[in-house]
């Protein structure tokens, strides 16, 4: 029986599902206008943990869908300032399209590098505008949204309770967003969140735009994910994901704008949000040099199974502060563990039941809010207990399945899938002398932590 911690109401509740044997999972996805950093490496391993867990532990099929934001999510969350991909668009000297198309596919292979499972869709926000407007016209029609000259916004005092995420009544929240900057003079009251840009004034030469029945614009950040989900998903689903930075905008107005649109509450059973990680005790930051990259861990040298350890050793909702002391300590425990598994593979015949005293304590442990830091205690007594070896193998390799830390690598499974696939691609990049393709995928198979040499066999992949 899985608990998870759920947010909105602030207990540890009972995971059932609406049907039996099956469950809908909504992730916010990355806003895809540069790398993605460590931090969200962080998020979706605890959100892919989570799906493995009611997968293999509580049998569920799980429908995990996940959005891409490529519009619309402006600097700050509280609709202000420019549009992100804009920003990066700038930066990078490219259109807001080729970065869009580049940082997706970077998020997909960092999260692949890191055993992180695709989603069983993956949705853009841009391939949704008609779905987005639709969902905006029925709240319109609802009252729930107004329409300025600059906007479209909702009326969050039509909402029923808007603040139970954030823990806050309306009035408090009001004070709070008046202190911050306000400029369409036309809101009814500062916490009103933009549904609709109309493509005037900041925005007049807003890049990325579509027709609406308000004209000319584009979809405010909040939209996408309630109309993708509820597309995907329908009115009402289990569970929905994000870092802890939703719990007091992105996710309140989520709520505010699906139950507004469908009449149906609640819209999400439970919230699941992971806390941020933090460097040397210090948010990430371009003007602290200590924003780091999955590939930065790699270029030191580390497997990034060993990051993947050092995130679970931290309570999904507790702050994790990433030093190098600390991923050299987790490599190091990394290590210990799969040599141990390297021995048992030499000595078992064959793999045992998933079953036993240490098994149980494991699934216990996982299904308690996902305590991992207790199955990776259970884990490691199982390995070193005095059972037979088979049925250790047995243990780790539900442990594989649960954490994903890739403990069992046979010769087939040694290379990822997803290096093979780059390996295959650079074959083909170099069948059609594309060779600054076929460099790009080397450097690409590089940071996944293999090296790829060609020889008059074709190309063959080692570890570095
Ligand atoms: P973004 O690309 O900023 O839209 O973020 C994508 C997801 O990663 C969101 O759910 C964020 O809450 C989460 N996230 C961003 N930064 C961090 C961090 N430092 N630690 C953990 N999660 C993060
Ligand atoms: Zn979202």
């Amino acid at each position: 029986m899985m608990k998870i911690f759920n947010s909105l109401s602030k207990q540890i509740e009972l995971i059932e599902p609406y049907k039996p044997g099956i469950i809908g999972m909504y992730a916010c996805g990355p806003t895809v206008y540069d790398y993605p950093h460590i931090g969200h490496g962080r998020k979706y391993v605890n959100d892919d943990v989570l799906r493995r867990a009611l997968t293999r532990i509580a049998g569920l099929k799980v429908n995990h869908v996940q959005n891409i934001t490529d519009v619309g999510h402006l600097v700050s969350d509280g609709d202000e300032g420019e549009d992100k991909l804009e920003k990066g668009a700038r930066k990078y000297g490219k259109t807001v399209w080729e970065v869009a198309s580049e940082y997706t596919d970077y998020f997909f292979q960092e999260m692949d590098i890191l055993n992180v499972l695709r989603p069983t869709i993956s949705c853009k926000a841009t391939d949704h505008i008609v779905e987005q407007v639709k969902m905006i016209e029925e709240l319109v029609e609802r009252d729930f949204a107004y329409v300025t000259k600059e906007a479209v916004y909702f009326d969050v005092t039509k909402a029923e309770n808007y603040g139970q995420l954030f823990g806050q009544d309306l009035g408090e929240k009001m004070v709070g967003v008046r202190e911050e900057v306000e400029t369409d003079n036309s809101k009814k009251n500062p916490a009103d969140f933009a549904l609709w840009f109309m493509r005037v004034g900041k925005y007049e030469d807003h890049v990325m735009h579509w027709q609406s029945p308000w004209g000319d614009g584009f979809p405010g950040w909040h939209i996408e994910c309630s109309a993708m989900s509820r597309k995907y998903l329908g009115d009402q689903f289990e569970i929905h994901t994000g870092g802890e930075d939703h719990i007091s905008i992105h996710h309140p107005n989520e709520i505010a704008q699906s139950e507004a649109a469908t009449g149906k509450t609640p819209f999400v059973k439970y919230w699941f949000h992971s806390a941020f990680l933090m460097v040397d005790g210090k948010k990430m930051s371009k003007s602290l040099g200590n924003v780091y990259k999955v590939a930065d861990i790699i270029e030191r040298g580390y497997d990034p199974m060993a990051l993947r350890y050092y995130y679970l050793s931290t309570h999904y909702r507790k702050q994790m502060n990433f030093t190098w002391e600390g991923m050299e300590a987790a490599a190091n425990a990394y290590k210990k563990l799969r040599e141990q598994v390297e021995e048992l593979m030499k000595i078992a015949k064959e793999m045992g039941s998933q079953e036993g005293e240490h098994v149980d304590t494991f699934i216990k442990a996982v299904e308690e809010d996902l305590n991992i830091a207790n199955a990776l205690a259970a884990l490691w007594e199982g390995v070193r207990s005095d059972v037979i070896p088979e049925e250790k193998l047995g243990l780790v390799s539900l442990a594989d399945e649960v954490l994903g830390l890739r403990l069992i690598r046979t010769s087939e499974i040694d290379i990822p899938k997803e290096v093979i696939d780059l390996k295959n691609k650079r074959e083909d990049a170099k069948a059609n002398k594309d060779y600054q393709m076929a460099d790009k995928l080397r450097d690409l198979i590089y940071s996944a932590g293999f090296e790829v040499r060609d020889t008059a066999d074709g190309q063959v992949l080692k570890p570095r």
